[in-house]
């Protein structure tokens, strides 16, 4: 789950305006890849990229917590699985988080001062694009799939969601959710490069909460991510 920012974004506007500057003008008229067209996306041209990742939660803050499992956990789980698979195809990975911390300040707006930090973190990264790793949950157990948000301001940000919400069409297997504009998450809409939050699936649905728990699952789930990265570096912003 995600958290809404409940003041006016603080950060510069002329950082935002310098990224959309540097992308591609045919970025507007790209159309979106499949679900096949993804998948076969080459591995390689994640090649000397830097990608930040933002394991969401973390420490004093264990996200939603469903039949034994704990947000917090599986996100770096996942987000671990997923550094590790950029890595071993040449990126750099810049991560928020690689153990159980947060950055929580005491008092009021502790949870906001934690995400400003892995805000600050993504935009000092270095990174062309960054991935927040996150899992969903809804009261009552019928709700399924992975489903990727992202925040209208930058157009790289949607190509990067369509593209991304392609490669996880089978987590689980039919999953039929749609890539969601949302202009109102802080790490989505203070960030100053594209990037995407990624609900990796439902904690609150018993089936996709053991997938989401077994090892398999999450190293599947990490690798099409990384695909999906791989496809937009090569086809969505080519240069
Ligand atoms: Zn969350």
């Amino acid at each position: 789950m995600w958290l809404v920012s409940l003041r006016r974004r603080s950060l510069g506007v002329a950082a935002v305006i310098g990224v959309a500057a540097a992308v591609a003008v045919n970025l507007l008229t790209a159309n979106f890849p499949g679900p096949e067209e993804v998948g076969d996306a080459d591995l390689a041209a994640l090649a000397g990229r830097v990608v930040a990742i933002d394991p969401g939660h973390g420490g004093v803050d264990s996200g939603a917590k469903y039949h034994g499992l704990v947000e917090k956990e599986l996100t770096l789980a996942i987000s671990l699985r997923l550094a590790e698979t950029l890595r071993q195809n040449g990126a750099t990975v810049v991560l928020t988080r690689e153990a159980d911390i947060d950055y929580y300040t005491r008092g009021k707006g502790g949870k906001r001062s934690d995400l400003c930090r892995r805000v600050e973190m993504i935009n000092s990264s270095g990174a062309a694009v960054f991935v927040s790793i996150h899992t969903n949950a809804i009261r009552g157990g019928r709700w399924s799939g992975a489903e990727v948000y992202y925040c209208p301001g930058k157009d790289e940000n949607k190509m990067l969601a369509e593209t991304m919400q392609q490669a996880l069409k089978n987590f689980p297997p039919g999953n039929k959710r749609q890539a969601k504009e949302d202009s109102r998450i802080l790490v989505l809409k203070d960030t100053t490069i594209p990037g995407v939050l990624v609900e990796t699936g439902f904690l609150s649905n018993p089936g996709e909460a053991a997938l989401l728990a077994d090892p398999a699952y999450q190293q599947k789930l990490a690798g099409q991510i990384a695909r999906a990265l791989a496809y937009h570096f090569s086809h969505n912003v080519a240069r």
